[in-house]
């Protein structure tokens, strides 16, 4: 069963397209105290003609305050701005059904995400004589999902990626970038000499500086560009389209940054370096793996070479 018409039954406008065409002011006298769902017809203009208990539970708005309004007010600034109320209408127009999930506003101006089921109801000939909508209140839905999405793919501690989703976008990059021919480089990075910091400081200092290193990297590099917690102190960043010479400039770049941040301890604050390994995908390199692997070779050798360092990786 559709899950939006949960509890209507019989109600439900597509069982009632009969009457809600010859007598529409029936069907919302019907319908007009089922309080969890709200029901209300819109004319063939889009403009609201009746109001149940649930619209106004979900919404706040009188039936005085939006009959006669243009259905499109129920809408938030952002779905507005894509003019979603006129395409569900023109979709529901030449589909007789539309389905979707709208930002939507209360009258108390709060946003709220509405899963909305849309009918056209037809006159005989087939004209179009308005439209129902059913709707209901999945904000709570939204943010669960939300939520969910955010714990499968985010370190807890930082906020980045996580490797999981690190390597799942980055793979997909790769396959674009040879799909047509584009560069794209790997950084990874790890702290240098870390143990000495938790040893010095204490683990939470520890954690404090992985934190701050996360923040300032993802800050740092441009919007097509991402950042993975891949170990304890080991971080990657993907550059799309950008070859060996930018993200090499990139990687200095941040190197100096980071290594200008203070981190507080109990009585004074510390700094820390980061070494860096940079690889570029070449022809044939086969997958992400060996970018990995390339890149993990350069960080290998800017570690031996006295750290607080980025080194590139030559073939
Ligand atoms: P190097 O310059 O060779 O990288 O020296 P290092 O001391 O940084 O050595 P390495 O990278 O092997 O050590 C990483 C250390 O980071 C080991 C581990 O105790 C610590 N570590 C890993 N994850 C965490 C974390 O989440 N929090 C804290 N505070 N420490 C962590
Ligand atoms: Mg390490
Ligand atoms: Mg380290």
């Amino acid at each position: 069963m559709d899950k939006t018409q949960e509890g209507i039954g019989e109600l439900d406008p597509g069982r009632n397209e009969g009457l809600i065409r010859s007598q529409p002011e029936r069907y919302a006298e019907l319908v007009r105290d089922v309080a969890g769902f709200g029901i209300y017809l819109i004319d063939r203009e889009g403009r609201v003609q009746s109001w149940n208990l649930g619209a106004k539970n979900i919404t706040g708005f009188e039936a005085s305050e939006v009959i006669g309004q243009p259905f499109s007010r129920l809408f938030a600034h952002a779905a507005l701005k894509e003019t979603l109320p006129q395409k569900a209408l023109g979709f529901a127009r030449a589909n007789r059904h539309c389905r979707d999930e709208y930002a939507r506003i209360k009258k108390n101006g709060e946003e709220y995400y509405a899963l909305c089921s849309l009918d056209a109801v037809r006159e005989e000939n087939g004209q179009i004589a308005g439209f129902v909508e059913v709707f209901h209140d999945i904000t709570q839905q939204k943010l669960r999902e939300n939520k969910l999405y955010k714990q499968a793919t985010r370190d807890v501690m930082t906020g980045v990626y996580n490797r999981g989703h690190f390597t799942e976008l980055a793979m997909q990059e790769i396959e674009r970038a040879q799909r047509f021919s584009e560069p794209l480089s790997l950084v990874l990075m790890d702290i240098d000499f870390f143990k000495k910091v938790n040893d010095t400081y204490g683990h939470e200092v520890g954690d404090k500086t992985i934190i701050a290193l996360a923040h300032t990297s993802a800050e740092f590099i441009r919007k097509i560009d991402f950042v993975g917690r891949i170990g304890g102190e080991e971080f990657a960043i993907t550059l799309p389209r950008a070859n060996k010479e930018p993200a090499f400039d990139m990687a200095q770049r941040l190197r100096i940054k980071l290594s200008e941040l203070k981190i507080k301890a109990a009585e004074k604050e510390f700094s820390f370096t980061v070494s860096m390994g940079v690889a570029a995908l070449r022809p044939h390199t086969k997958d992400l793996q060996e970018l990995m692997r390339n890149a993990d070779a350069a960080l290998y050798k800017a570690k031996r070479e006295g750290r607080n360092r980025v080194e590139t990786w030559f073939e």
